[in-house]
């Protein structure tokens, strides 16, 4: 038995693959800004004794700010290895029916990325064979 993935860690797995460092990055910088809110906001009610704030809204905020700054903490350096990996092995597009290869001359191959699919469509510019590569390989 599987246990299949919900709905939005699909969107977030999507949305680190196709943004592997500015995913991490973002949820970091709008967890900083969340706890810094909340220091804000916690100072603010302090001095001021006509701000009233709400224990649980404050400190909702606080923990999402944290939740968010620690999941970017720890995403950032997967991120980086994904995109270092990417940069490391580029893949040399080799058409599976006349043999053409990419990078020999400067007859480029077509590539089409495809919307919601993990594969990019390739058209081979010598015999315009079509076939699929993954979508997230730094192509050569
Ligand atoms: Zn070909």
């Amino acid at each position: 038995m599987r246990r299949m993935p919900s709905g939005s860690s699909v969107a977030v797995n999507r949305m680190f693959r196709d943004h592997p460092l500015a995913t991490p990055l973002g949820l970091a910088l709008v967890g900083i800004a969340l706890v810094g809110l909340y220091f804000f906001v916690m100072d603010a009610a302090s001095t001021h004794a006509g701000i009233h704030v709400g224990v649980l809204s404050s400190s909702l905020m606080l923990g999402l700010g944290m939740v968010m700054l620690l999941v970017g903490a720890l995403t950032l350096p997967i991120g980086l290895v994904t995109v270092a990996r990417r940069r490391a092995n580029p893949v040399r597009l080799h058409c599976p029916a006349c043999g053409y290869q990419s990078g020999a001359s400067s007859s480029r191959f077509r590539v089409q990325r495809l919307g919601g699919l993990e594969y990019s469509s390739v058209t081979c510019p010598q015999c315009t064979w079509q076939f699929t590569v993954d979508k997230y390989a730094h192509l050569h």
